[in-house]
């Protein structure tokens, strides 16, 4: 059988998401050379090609012809044009398909590159532009062992990856990881605003705010015990803490964040 290379990567879109995915590759080893990215306009490409030193071409298709690994990184109405003009001009034989689109299906992306062709989709989060991105991933069935591995590679080099065992379940992981820094933006602001109130200036209070949700967040990474038990952990009954923690719980903050969850998760699958 012949040896699958799986080797060079083409990013068709020079947007964020090829930026944060190159960023990650060049930094975990990737041979500059081994990457392209394509992109009709020539200002995202170009700086791409000249932070990274990586290959750069007006033309999709030439990026598909130099690639093992398709990286399908433009905004999810492009992806039917981008994928049937590759159909029409190029043999797509033993290529791989990642895509990071949003919303956009595998049969989708089948159809319209007219084949049956190995297709990874990932759902990635924003944070993965600093390399702590959080992406989920499902490979359709025509994706082998080493698709699979060379897939979980390139996601690995932006961020934490798990994998699901059905399609529908990237919009769970949307309803988490995708939208979920948000969620976070959203209680931090909450914190900022009411720090202000007691008299901390802006940037004060975004320094209070920023660092105790690293340092949360970073506690949570570092021991392996469960959140609830690091919580317990700094709640003395009748405390601070305690105080504000009964609070949330009366408010029903938990309901609120369940129900939130659950609309995104409602969200998803109406634009599935
Ligand atoms: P973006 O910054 O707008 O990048 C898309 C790029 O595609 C642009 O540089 C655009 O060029 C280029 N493009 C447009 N038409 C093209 C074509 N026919 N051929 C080749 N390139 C073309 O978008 P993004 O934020 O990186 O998002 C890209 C994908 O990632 C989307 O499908 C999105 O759903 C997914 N995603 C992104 C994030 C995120 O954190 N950003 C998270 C999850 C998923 P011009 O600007 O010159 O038109």
């Amino acid at each position: 059988m012949e040896k699958q290379s799986l080797n060079k990567i083409a990013f068709i879109g020079a947007g964020n998401m090829a930026k944060s995915i190159t960023i990650g590759l060049v930094n975990s080893g990737v041979p500059a050379k081994n990457i392209i990215v394509a992109n009709p306009s020539p200002e995202k490409r170009l700086a791409l090609a000249k932070e990274f030193g990586i290959e750069q071409t007006a033309n999709n298709i030439d990026a598909v012809e130099f690639a093992d690994i398709i990286v399908l990184s433009v905004k999810p109405h492009f992806i039917e044009q981008v994928c049937q003009d590759i159909s029409e001009k190029i043999n797509i034989k033993n290529k791989l398909f990642l895509s990071v689109a949003a919303g956009t299906t595998i049969a989708q992306i089948q159809s319209a590159l007219n084949a049956k062709a190995s297709v990874v989709r990932t759902m990635p989060n924003t944070p993965s532009q600093l390399g702590l991105g959080m992406s989920g991933l499902f490979a359709s069935k025509e994706v082998n062992q080493a698709e699979k591995a060379a897939a979980n590679k390139l996601m690995s080099a932006v961020g934490e990856v798990i994998w699901v065992t059905s399609e529908d379940k990237i919009n769970e992981i949307t309803a988490v990881a995708g939208s979920g820094p948000a969620y976070f933006f959203l209680f931090m602001e909450a914190m900022q605003k009411q720090a202000q109130e007691f008299g901390f200036t802006e940037q004060e209070s975004r320094l209070l705010v920023q660092q105790t949700a690293l340092g949360a967040a970073q506690m949570v990474e570092h021991n392996p015990i469960p959140i609830s038990q690091l919580r317990e952990n700094v709640t003395s009954k009748g405390g601070t803490t305690f105080a504000a923690l009964e609070t949330f719980r009366q408010q029903g903050l938990e309901q609120i964040v369940a129900n939130s969850m659950q609309a995104a998760l409602t969200r998803a699958q109406e634009m599935a």
